[in-house]
């Protein structure tokens, strides 16, 4: 395996550290953890990220020129989350939209379709959200009932979909329906590009765990999408679907790293100040014990990313790899952030703003709002299914 970067890599990566030295991301403010709120500040800073990487061309990296992109590859992306980690800058807010909605519309979409959407996804002006939850069909996604039935020359659409990430932000919506009531489960489906001003449409935010309106339920009431609107084929939705959540799996990888590389170093700074204000033997050995496994079990982290990205560009991908890092990044994540909010101890509690708050309340913000990072695209307990059927040979669950 070669780590070094070629010289053309170096120099993409000095080009973005000039950006970013003059442009530095928003700060994001960690709200207080109490109560709900109708505001989202982070949402606003998301978006503000969003149009800033816009103007600096720094969206769609890999994406073709034609459509705004620089047409450059996976190791370059990889620069970028390494890059911007340190800055700690507001979550992508265009995630769904450059990593589910644009790898989608590349591959399945039609040329009207691209040239239509993409271009507007890099700059920043449209957002998108994912339609295929509901009550009742999550992890078994293909039971769901929403249906989008043939009509004139389009579809009606009649159903609900829940936890739709950043609705509220969104102008439009990947959704996933049944086109064909009568054929077989998987293979009734159509994917659908919906604008969510359309009449019938309604979004209702849900509040999640630190209060903010994170996700939304949709309400469609006989909503009535064009059929240029359909993306690929009639009933190809849950081919088209799962290429999406693949993509947005593969992703991952890269900003979890980045992200908890950030906060671990942000714990090792907090126990070396706790444990230099202790006397010998009073700091607790056990929390150093699982500092040292974090941050061994971070560096495997990185080094599978790396593995699986040189294997891609070998020709050997290995698609299961999406579903490793998912598992291991996400439960990683959740144990460091329990083991930060127990080093600040009854410190965690301290909200921004709070003079004794040691981060402005940044762990126990994350602690909260990484609990949902293994239930997101696909739980921990469905991706290990995944794994242990296809990599494995077990038989189903
Ligand atoms: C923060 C967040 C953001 C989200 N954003 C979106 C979004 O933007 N768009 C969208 O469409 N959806 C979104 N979701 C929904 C997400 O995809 C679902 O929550 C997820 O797929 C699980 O489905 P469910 O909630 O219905 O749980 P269920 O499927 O009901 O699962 C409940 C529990 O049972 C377990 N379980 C289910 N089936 C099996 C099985 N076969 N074997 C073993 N265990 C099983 C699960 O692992 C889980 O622990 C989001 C969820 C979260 C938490």
């Amino acid at each position: 395996m070669d780590f070094a970067f070629t010289p053309a890599e170096e120099r993409f990566r000095a080009e973005l550290r000039a950006w970013l030295a003059e442009n530095p991301p928003p700060e994001v403010v960690v709200p207080t953890v109490n109560g709900r709120s109708s505001e989202h500040p982070a949402a606003e800073a998301m978006l503000a990220w969003a149009r800033q990487l816009a103007r600096g061309r720094w969206l769609g990296l890999n994406w073709p020129a034609e459509y705004g992109g620089r047409g450059l590859g996976v190791i370059e992306q990889l620069i970028f989350y390494d890059e911007i980690a340190p800055f700690e800058p507001p979550q992508l807010g265009q995630m769904v939209s450059l990593g589910v909605v644009g790898p989608t519309l590349l591959r399945f979409g039609s040329a009207e379709q691209k040239r239509r959407f993409l271009p507007r996804i890099l700059a920043a002006e449209d957002v998108w959200c994912l339609g295929f939850s509901e009550p009742g069909s999550g992890s078994d996604l293909a039971s769901l009932r929403t249906v989008a039935l043939p009509e004139g020359d389009g579809f009606r659409v009649n159903g609900q979909k829940i936890w739709t990430s950043h609705a509220m932000l969104a102008g439009w919506c990947l959704l996933l329906a049944r086109s064909d009531p009568r054929a077989a489960k998987h293979h009734g489906l159509s994917a659908l590009l919906l604008d969510l001003s359309l009449p019938g449409v309604e979004v209702r935010p849900i509040h999640n765990l630190v209060g903010e309106p994170h996700f939304a339920q949709l309400f469609l009431n006989d909503v009535v999408v064009p059929r240029e609107c359909l993306v690929g084929a009639p009933g190809q939705g849950w081919t088209i679907v799962n290429g999406a959540l693949e993509a947005e799996r593969d992703l991952w990888v890269f900003e979890m790293y980045g992200e908890l590389r950030v906060a671990m170093q942000r714990a090792i700074a907090y126990a070396r100040r706790v444990a230099g204000g202790e006397s010998p033997g009073q700091w607790d050995a056990s929390r150093r014990d699982r500092l040292m496994q974090s941050f061994i079990e971070l560096e495997i982290l990185r080094l599978s990313g790396l593995r699986s990205i040189t294997a891609a560009l070998r020709g050997r991908p290995s698609p299961l790899d999406a579903s490793r890092h998912k598992i291991f990044g996400s439960e990683l994540g959740q144990r460091l952030s329990s083991l930060a909010v127990e080093l600040e101890g009854p410190f965690a509690l301290c909200v921004h703003g709070e003079r004794r708050s040691p981060d402005h309340g940044l762990a126990s913000y994350q602690y909260l709002t990484r609990r949902s990072s293994t239930l997101i695209s696909g739980t921990s307990e469905v991706q290990r299914n995944i794994l242990a059927q296809r990599a494995l040979g077990l038989p189903r669950g």
